[in-house]
């Protein structure tokens, strides 16, 4: 380990980077579906982006359209679970069944700019959407912060961005194409079966096969960034008024220094690009040997990080939206989120922000966002604008006290798990967090009498007992 210089905590710590700071994105394939030799022939290993979930399965299926996908249920009356990118933390894929992906129904089928929307196939990844709309001159009103996911996994967590008033992906979709877990293929949309809709758009998987989406897009457009560094307590003053004034912000509280990293995003009229290098891997190096040499001196780890940071830096970058919306995440991490009402947002955080730093382990950034609220009945944003609060560990580090010390303080601020990540929400919880809770298992006890595409852990989710 060479020791921690101050050019280049400066260089990193003090840059804007930061939002871009966390954890990697993907090859193409997260997804790591790799042939188990010997005792089980058939047998699939599969183990999700962080490596945190995973299992055997007896199969893996890619079909190739959906004639093959309505087949396969057909077929068959074992479990099923469909994988997207396997980016999700939480157990939401792992089945002793078969394990189904999209991969090869994938891209845009068609578009129309005078309606302002785009038709695509579920299996899509959003990086290849955005690459495949902007050939066409048509953009997503919004974006996670990477772009491997599908867009059926994404919208089934109910994945968003930032933006005060821009709602999570879902919410943009116009409708929907499955294949309900009999085989039957059935559409619907916000004026056909409006009831099904606001279920299956944030669904876990669980009532079927996505296979097609109409989403509302906008004309390309161009954003410009800014990324400043502010002691945090300055910064969560000014946060209402940030949400208010940009289309996109949100900040990222680098543990242990005092200071976080606020970052927004704004349209942009010209179309000159400005790409700064990012130092986003050094500046989460130097945060970790920040944490391996000072963890045990808080104090004095805190003071010279403060030395380190220069506040007086900010970064600028200008170009396409997609391409400054979701970003890389070569070092991997485990993480839990949360989504509070959004005036409970900066109380929470605080408390969020203190409660890590009882630990002297934690040194990645966490993440605090603005989401709008939408009508889908398993949206942790259903009928509640919202602000998302984001705590992470390195891959290969204990995470467990992201739920253990974590959860109590977002459920004292009646927040909403994030499906796709860590959380400790019960079958005992969920339904006072969710008005339509059980409408949602009422569709799905309909459409799914067996249980054939639940799995353990979307089980004890929803409170229905395992498989006899
Ligand atoms: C590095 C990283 C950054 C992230 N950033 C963000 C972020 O900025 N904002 C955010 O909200 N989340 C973020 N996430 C979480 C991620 O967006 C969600 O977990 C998302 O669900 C992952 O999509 P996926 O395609 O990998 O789906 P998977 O994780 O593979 O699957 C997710 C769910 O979708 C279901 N599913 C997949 N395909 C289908 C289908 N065709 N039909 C029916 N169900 C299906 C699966 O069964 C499962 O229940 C991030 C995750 C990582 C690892």
């Amino acid at each position: 380990m060479h020791p921690l210089s101050r050019r280049k905590a400066m260089q990193t710590v003090g840059l804007a980077a930061l939002a871009p700071a966390l954890g990697a994105v993907a090859a193409p394939h997260a997804m790591a579906a790799v042939p188990v030799p010997g005792a089980l022939p058939r047998g699939v290993a599969w183990h999700n982006w962080s490596g945190c979930s995973g299992g055997q399965a007896a199969s893996l299926q890619t079909p190739a359209d959906v004639a093959a996908v309505q087949q396969l249920l057909r077929s068959s009356s074992g479990p099923v679970r469909c994988v997207g990118a396997g980016h999700s933390f939480s157990a939401l894929v792992p089945t002793e069944g078969s394990i189904v992906s999209l991969d090869r129904l994938a891209g845009l089928i068609g578009h129309d700019k005078v309606a302002a929307t785009a038709t695509f196939h579920a299996g899509t990844r959003l990086a290849q959407l955005s690459r495949q709309l902007d050939q066409v001159g048509l953009a997503l009103r919004n974006l996670p912060d990477i772009d491997a996911q599908s867009f059926a996994g994404a919208i089934s967590t109910a994945t968003h961005g930032t933006g005060a008033n821009l709602p999570a992906l879902h919410d943009d979709v116009q409708s929907l194409q499955w294949v309900r877990p009999n085989g039957e293929l059935l559409e619907c949309s916000k004026t056909r079966q409006a009831d099904m809709f606001a279920a299956l758009k944030v669904s876990l998987g669980s009532l079927g096969i996505l296979t097609q989406a109409t989403s509302t897009v906008l004309p390309a457009y161009n954003l410009k960034r800014k990324v400043w560094l502010k002691p945090v307590e300055e910064l969560l003053q000014m946060t209402p008024e940030l949400a208010r004034q940009h289309r996109h912000f949100e900040f990222y509280y680098l543990p242990f220094t005092g200071y976080a990293a606020a970052i927004t995003h704004d349209l942009h009229a010209g179309s000159d690009v400005l790409r700064p290098d990012s130092a986003d891997e050094e500046m989460l190096r130097d945060l970790r040997h920040l944490r391996d040499w000072l963890g045990r001196f808080p104090d004095l780890r805190r003071w010279v990080a403060q030395k380190l940071i220069d506040p007086a830096q900010t970064e600028l970058a200008q170009d396409r939206s997609w391409k400054l919306l979701s970003t890389q995440r070569p070092t991997k991490f485990n993480e839990s989120e949360c989504h509070v009402p959004r005036e409970l947002g900066v109380d929470c955080v605080r408390e969020v922000i203190r409660t890590l730093e009882l630990r002297n382990d934690v040194f990645f950034p966490m993440e605090f966002r603005f989401v709008k609220g939408d009508d889908a009945w398993l949206s942790p944003f259903y009928q509640q604008d919202s602000c998302s609060i984001a705590v992470h560990a390195a891959a290969g580090e204990a995470y467990d006290y992201l739920v253990s010390d974590i959860a109590p303080v977002f459920r004292k601020f009646n927040g909403r798990p994030h499906w796709g990540k860590l959380h400790g929400h019960t079958a005992a919880d969920l339904p006072a967090l969710y008005p339509r809770w059980k409408d949602f298992l009422q569709v799905r006890a309909e459409l799914d009498p067996t249980g054939r595409m639940l799995n353990p852990h979307l089980r004890s989710l929803f409170g229905i007992p395992a498989r006899a």
